[in-house]
């Protein structure tokens, strides 16, 4: 077991489940599926980010903040439960969303405003460019703001994966299978990064596969530095001990990322439905429609083996999907 004197603020329900999607993988003719039901954390809604806010907001607390600050798109799920977080705890809230003022209130925007958020509008900078004058205005009216990162991807954050990966562990043994690979969809780096030092500090053989969501940077860095600079953080937070992680330890699929972040295209709108139809699963249309049609790509390639596990892990999202309708069906 790893062992760490992180602070945790319970947030959700844990361990979520691990199934087996036999009718998806009959169909496919492919290896057996597993999928990691992180869309069930069970935080309104649910999806990965209620893990890392976990620690997160436990960090918050410590420092004793009273409000929480952070940034996304308008169908940010990391914002719906950073809102959520925020209310559990008696804490205040403001999201920093991109784009304009809508009148469209539908999926994640319209629970963020059910979750009694503040939400400031910042046009085209969707990555919390402007918290800083925010963290100010708020200083000056007496609150002790705490910003939370895009994603919730710092080491902290991504520490939350690092025991998710444990967690996983543990389900493996006790169902007495071995994953092979594990595909997910990689978009600010927490997730990915933590993960990848939970498979080291474990000494697992697992591959631990990310497809890309979102081309390009993170600040100035490309993806694959930053993701090497969040990992070795993050090992040195969990265990005391330096990390010496470099760009070849991570797998980064890039092939699907098709017209852009957030924009549905054919591989996202097929899977949605295919998974819905064959395992009453609901993806979402900007990350797990997007990896999931990653995986099934793959393996109508032959890229897995017949004789190997892989598994799926649900990010979450699928609020999102009502925003989305026109483009879904
Ligand atoms: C944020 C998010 C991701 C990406 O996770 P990162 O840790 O930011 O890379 C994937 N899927 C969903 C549904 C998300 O909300």
């Amino acid at each position: 077991m790893l062992s760490h004197s992180l602070p945790r603020t319970s947030l959700g329900f844990f361990p979520t489940p691990v199934v087996e999607l036999k009718r998806l993988s009959n169909q496919l003719k492919g290896p057996r599926i597993f999928v990691k039901r992180d869309d069930q954390t069970g935080l309104a809604l649910g999806g990965n980010k209620t893990r890392k806010l976990e620690y997160l907001v436990a960090d918050a607390l410590q420092q004793g903040c009273d409000t929480l600050v952070t940034a996304g798109a308008p169908q940010s799920n990391h914002c719906r439960q950073t809102a959520a977080a925020a209310a559990l705890m008696g804490l205040d809230c403001y999201l920093v969303l991109g784009g304009e003022a809508t009148n469209k209130i539908n999926g994640n925007l319209l629970l963020d405003q059910l979750l009694g958020a503040n939400i400031h509008w910042s046009g085209e900078q969707r990555k919390g460019e402007q918290i800083p004058q925010i963290i100010n205005a708020l200083t000056e009216q007496g609150k002790k703001p705490y910003v939370i990162p895009y994603g919730g991807s710092n080491a902290i954050g991504a520490a939350a994966f690092v025991f998710a990966g444990e967690e996983l562990y543990l389900q493996q043994r006790h169902l007495d299978i071995e994953f092979d690979h594990i595909v997910f969809a990689s978009s600010s780096g927490g997730t990915h990064a933590g993960l990848t030092v939970g498979k080291s500090l474990l000494q697992l053989n697992t591959q631990i596969i990310g497809i890309g969501i979102d081309k390009g940077e993170v600040g100035d860095l490309p993806y694959t530095t930053y993701l090497t600079q969040l990992s070795n953080e993050t090992h040195a937070l969990v265990s005391q001990e330096q990390g010496h992680y470099t760009e070849s330890d991570f797998i980064l699929n890039t092939h699907y990322q098709g017209a852009g972040y957030g924009v549905v295209g054919d591989l996202e709108r097929e899977v949605i439905q295919l998974v819905a139809q064959t395992e009453g699963i609901l993806l979402d249309p900007v990350y797990t429609g997007r990896a999931m049609g990653a995986l099934i790509d793959m393996i109508r390639n032959k890229q897995f083996d017949q004789q190997e596990t892989v598994l799926f892990w649900h990010t979450g999202g699928a609020p999102a999907l009502f925003d989305y309708a026109a483009e879904l069906i």
